[in-house]
């Protein structure tokens, strides 16, 4: 190939390409002179020309790389060298390919990559932004918080999170569809978004679950007017979030229990009614340290038989007579003592044990029912509590059934408790699966009526049979204002016009029962008349020895 054929070849290649000569002085390399650049290169990077000293252009060429470094390793290794930069003008990324010919010439070629690592920085941002809503994701919160505790650690400040949880919106999802519950957290992700400016960052943690990190605060108070204001903003778009604050190095040091904390502080935001912002406290993370111990010590201390069932009574205050039985669950765990139900019922629910537990219960009751009626003829009433939890389970019913077998009790002597928390989620199913259990022949009984939300619609779509009007009612109800008495009073007119049997649960003291006499309630529960017994001591009651009942003197 001529001299001229092959320079019209390298001026036709669209890769820019540019040869140096090296300039020696005292026998090292001192400089490179370009000899030949191809018009690509003229046109795509630089204007430069033929004859040009490489110390000439270098501010021109070389920000980010030193070609001259290059082309000396090229010059006596034989080998290619290579490297990115960004151009002088910031706009094109390029890959520069350094080598030596056989002829001590230096060829170096560039290539154009600029969309590639466009790409891959969309790429790594993607990793870390969340999709839906634009806001830093998980990913980069862990990236930062490392640096932020870090550098809080150096400078010793006080920095917080607030984890929030947008309330309701798995509910909002199953009863409205996933696209409204994508609205609310798209809406949910504006609003922190208009916090995030300074010191404070705002980050999609997953889900419905937002962290905001407030960093240089002069005291953890400034968290709650960050968590309040954030809590304003979401009331005028008529959301509810709740959240919890963690403080550093207050609370912690450790990043994994500053998010803990703040997580385990938001649901306790959210028990205490929602739509709130609560902080961290170590009695939080006692309770819930406690809470993991029982659902890791439950299912072997059942096996070990450290559950009971006590009984507590039931009177007719108007014939005087027994009506039946409540079944109560107890745990007397060999170390931890015993443990009272409102804790570890909670747990079992959580960790889905109380199925096992309320599968044995339900046995247990019915089978003491069959052995009292056949031993010492008693006709009343077993009421057994049933969690949403267990009411809600697809084999509830079998269960129900496979205990009615094992006893061979009457379903008709049985009443089923139930909360008006089984209808939180799923109201349909708890009411279609209550209306299977009436359909055996159980009565139904609306526990703790009067907390809650007490809807009179629950008393109309529920198939009870029985109301119980919560302890906290009748125990305000010889207060002087009459408020406590006159609600009593109007539940129990109506609910037994409906039909239903009231049952005044936490009766303590005689003018409590002597009001509920005036009211015409007809069954009490409570420690006045008898608290809940053993088994053992049930027997020796219904055997005719009525010292046996456990109830407090008045
Ligand atoms: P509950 O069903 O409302 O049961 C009545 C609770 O009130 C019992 O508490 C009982 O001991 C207490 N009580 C009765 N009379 C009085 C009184 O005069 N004054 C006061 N202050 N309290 C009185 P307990 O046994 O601690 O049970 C608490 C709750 O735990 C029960 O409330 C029920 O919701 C749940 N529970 C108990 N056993 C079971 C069970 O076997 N299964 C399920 N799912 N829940 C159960
Ligand atoms: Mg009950
Ligand atoms: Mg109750």
């Amino acid at each position: 190939m001529t001299e001229i054929i092959f320079k019209n070849v390298i001026d036709a290649i669209k890769i820019p390409l540019i040869v140096f000569s090296p300039v020696y002085s005292d026998e090292e390399i001192s400089d490179f002179e370009i000899n030949y650049i191809n018009p690509e290169f003229i046109r795509s990077v630089f204007n430069l020309q033929a004859g040009q000293k490489y110390s000439d252009i270098k501010a021109k060429i070389s920000k980010n790389v030193d070609w001259f470094d290059m082309g000396v390793e090229a010059l006596n290794t034989g080998k290619m060298f290579a490297e990115t930069f960004l151009s002088s003008n910031g706009e094109t990324w390029f890959s520069l390919e350094v080598k030596a010919t056989e002829d001590k010439h230096v060829v170096a070629t560039l290539t154009d990559i600029t969309a590639k690592v466009r790409y891959t920085e969309s790429l790594k941002l993607s990793l870390v932004t969340d999709a839906l809503t634009a806001l830093p994701n998980r990913v980069q919160f862990y990236k930062d918080i490392n640096k932020i505790i870090q550098y809080a650690a150096e400078k010793k400040e006080k920095f917080g999170l607030i984890f929030f949880d947008v309330d309701n919106l798995k509910s909002l999802n199953d009863s409205k569809g996933q696209q409204a519950g994508d609205l609310i957290l798209i809406k949910a992700a504006r609003i922190f978004k208009s916090f995030d400016h300074n010191n404070v960052s705002v980050y999609r943690f997953g889900g419905d679950e937002f962290i905001v990190v407030a960093r240089d605060i002069a005291h953890a108070d400034s968290l709650y007017t960050i968590g309040d204001a954030i809590i304003e903003a979401f009331n005028a778009e008529n959301i509810d979030v709740s959240g919890g604050i963690s403080v550093y190095p207050d609370n912690t040091t450790e990043r994994e229990d500053l998010i803990k904390f703040s997580d385990l502080a938001m649901h306790e935001a959210k028990k205490a009614g929602k739509h709130r912002v609560m902080m961290f406290t170590p009695e939080m993370q006692k309770n819930f340290l406690r809470k993991v111990m029982y659902k890791n010590k439950m299912p072997t201390s059942f096996e070990n038989g450290d559950f009971a069932l006590f009984f507590q009574p039931q009177f007719d205050i108007s014939k005087n007579t027994l009506r039946g039985f409540e079944a109560l669950l107890r745990w007397d765990e060999k170390e931890l003592g015993k443990i009272p139900p409102e804790e570890f019922i909670p747990v079992a629910e959580e960790s889905g044990f109380i199925n096992t537990l309320g599968e044995w219960v339900l046995r247990k009751a019915f089978t003491c029912q069959r052995e009292w009626e056949e031993k010492f003829d008693y006709d009343g009433v077993m009421s057994v509590n049933a969690s949403p939890v267990q009411l809600m389970d697809e084999n509830f019913l079998d269960v129900l059934d496979a205990a009615v077998a094992f006893s061979k009790v009457d379903p008709s002597h049985v009443e089923i408790e139930v909360t008006e928390g089984v209808l939180i989620n799923d109201t349909e199913k708890a009411v279609a699966v209550l209306e299977k259990v009436k359909e055996r022949g159980f009565r139904i009984s609306l526990d703790d009526f009067g907390t809650g939300y007490s809807s009179l619609r629950y008393l109309q779509i529920l198939p009870l049979t029985t109301l119980k009007i919560d302890k906290s009612f009748i125990q305000s109800i010889t207060e002087k204002n009459g408020v406590s008495e006159n609600i009593t009073n109007a539940i129990i007119s109506m609910v037994t016009k409906m039909g239903l049997d009231t049952i005044a649960e936490g009766v303590e003291k005689t003018d409590q029962l002597l009001v509920l006499q005036e009211l015409n309630c007809k069954t009490v529960q409570g420690f006045l008349r008898g608290k809940p017994m053993s088994q053992e001591q049930i027997e020796r009651y219904l055997s005719g020895d009525k010292t046996a009942l456990d109830h407090l003197e008045e």
